[in-house]
């Protein structure tokens, strides 16, 4: 259970039902969505940072085109692995996946909401 602030009265209270023990507003849904922003930004953030070369944080997050571009660089790079270029390719691509999740893992809820969930902004 979390603490969270009531959007009504703005008491702060541990959440136990869907109604506010202060001022008796009904705050489940809002809390719910909160929630959801809130995990959605943790797992996209670690999905970039581990395995985000392959795409995964885009697929995650409904981005499927950018999800195939960065899987089939990948994949790509991955055939010609013996070669420098490749190397050197798959690390960019890799890099860009850890800046996008420290990028997540940085903004606030309210803020990963608006410019990745409602705004759809594909890159960083
Ligand atoms: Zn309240």
């Amino acid at each position: 259970m979390r603490n969270i602030a009531c959007p009504v009265c703005h008491k702060i209270f541990e959440v136990k039902s869907e109604y506010c023990p202060h001022c008796n507003s009904k705050i489940l849904k809002k809390v719910q969505g909160v929630a959801k922003v809130q995990k959605k930004r943790a797992v996209a953030g670690w999905l970039a940072i581990l395995v985000g070369s392959v795409g995964m944080h885009k697929f995650y997050l409904g981005y499927n085109k950018q999800g195939i571009v960065m899987l089939i660089i990948s994949f790509i790079c991955a055939v010609f692995a013996s070669t420098l270029y490749a190397e050197i390719i798959f690390c960019i691509v890799a890099l860009i996946g850890i800046l996008e999740g420290v990028t997540y893992l940085r903004k606030t809820d309210k803020e990963f909401n608006r410019i990745y969930i409602r705004n759809q902004q594909y890159w960083f």
